[in-house]
């Protein structure tokens, strides 16, 4: 397992629960919002195994929780075999991912590896291209979905509420996808590192959160579960 940064301490990423969280660097998505964009490409060690381990091994009893984020984690081979070792050393795990690799999933709810699943669904099946670029298919996402449904885990899903999408487009989604435990609208707030062709984009002014509230109502009709972060 190869680890591109670390937050030793959050309270924001699991919840209820204290976490360390654990970055792996690559994606193969590029979404053009990416707040983590150094880590698409960059496949360098950044935190040694070792530095994560003593972590690790330090907190027991004081943190509650690990949660694995990126980067997109499913890329790493070795992913749920780590998961494993953090859950024996009595953290719950939680994994962030977009999605894309269903399969991981189905093994990782196998081997029994991951306690909380946060899934991003980015876009309506008919633009999740244009949003997420790269190899981005909504449609194994909308699989990943089902498949923690059809296996009573825990899980929620987060949709970054990009200025791109507009209200026809989140209805579309909410519609879309089945019904969710808990269905998170973030904010979309400008990444400081973007590609300089993203510029026009990055720049399009955010939603209000007022207006952002007033699509939550609509959303709700279909989505009820439906939660703001602010
Ligand atoms: S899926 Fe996440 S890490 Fe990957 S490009 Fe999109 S926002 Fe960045």
């Amino acid at each position: 397992m190869i680890f591109a940064g670390i937050t030793k301490s959050s309270l924001l990423d699991y919840p209820g629960n204290i976490s360390i969280v654990l970055y792996t660097p690559g994606c193969n998505y590029d979404c053009f919002y990416c707040h983590n964009r150094s880590l698409i490409d960059d496949l360098t060690e950044k935190v040694s195994m070792e530095e994560v381990m003593e972590l690790l091994t330090k907190r027991i009893g004081l943190i509650d929780s690990v949660v694995i984020s990126g980067g997109e984690p499913t890329l790493h081979s070795d992913l749920i075999q780590f998961l494993k070792k953090v859950k024996s050393m009595g953290y719950l795990t939680k994994l962030d991912t977009n999605g894309s690799s269903p399969e991981v999933i189905k093994k990782c709810i196998k081997e029994d590896a991951v306690d909380y699943y946060a899934v991003d669904y980015k876009a309506p099946i008919s633009r999740y291209k244009e949003i997420a670029r790269s190899s981005a298919n909504a449609i194994d996402v909308l699989e990943t979905i089902n498949i923690l449904i059809k296996h009573n885990k825990l899980f929620e899903v987060r949709t970054t509420v990009v200025p791109q999408l507009s209200l026809y487009d989140l209805i579309q989604m909410a519609q879309e996808l089945p019904p969710i435990p808990r269905y998170v609208l973030n904010p979309y707030r400008q990444p400081i590192e973007y590609l300089e062709s993203d510029e026009q984009l990055i720049k399009t002014p955010p939603y209000p959160e007022l207006v952002i509230a007033e699509f939550a109502l609509t959303i709700k009709l279909y989505q009820p579960n439906v939660i703001l972060p602010f």
